[in-house]
């Protein structure tokens, strides 16, 4: 399977990068996020808001689980850390299949919930300032997205 890599060295790269795949995104777009807390998952998040035009401030919405802005597209930002189960159905399908793009922080942990077809995010913590971040889309439309990504 494809994979792509891409090392930062502080937060705003994490979050230019971010910026960066905003522009290539289309309304229905899904990426899962993963890693450890702290990691930088908001901070790819804040990043990708920027890309899509958003002008509001974008915060982990931990207490909330779901949190939207209205950009150039808009932004269903989800932190699904605090879902009991896999199986607490919080109505993800309604933002799945709306014409926003969704981010889902800790994504694994709503399980089947999760439509098969996404971009999946793993940012890694290397060191104080350094992540490594690792793509793989999963589904045609991902890997285009991903090709387009690093042309
Ligand atoms: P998560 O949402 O994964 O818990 P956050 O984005 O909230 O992570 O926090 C990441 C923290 O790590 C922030 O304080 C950020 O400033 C810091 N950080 C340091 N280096 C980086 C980097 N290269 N990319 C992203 N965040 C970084
Ligand atoms: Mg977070």
């Amino acid at each position: 399977m494809n994979q792509y890599e891409m090392n930062t060295a502080n937060p705003e790269e994490t979050s230019q990068f971010a910026e960066k795949i905003a522009g290539f995104l289309q309304p229905g777009d899904l990426i899962a996020l993963e890693g450890d807390l702290g990691a930088g998952k908001t901070t790819f998040t804040k990043g990708l808001a920027r890309g899509l035009e958003i002008k509001k401030t974008v915060n982990s919405p931990t207490f909330t689980i779901i949190k939207e802005y209205k950009g150039r597209l808009p932004l269903y930002h989800m932190d699904v850390y605090r879902v009991a189960d896999s199986y607490e159905d919080l109505g993800f399908d309604e933002y799945f299949e709306g014409d926003g793009v969704t981010v889902v922080e800790w994504a694994h942990l709503i399980g089947e919930q999760l439509p098969g077809e996404h971009l999946a995010i793993f940012l890694y913590h290397e060191d104080e300032e350094k992540r490594k971040i690792v793509l793989m889309p999963k589904g045609k439309r991902y890997e285009q997205l991903c090709k387009e990504i690093f042309s």
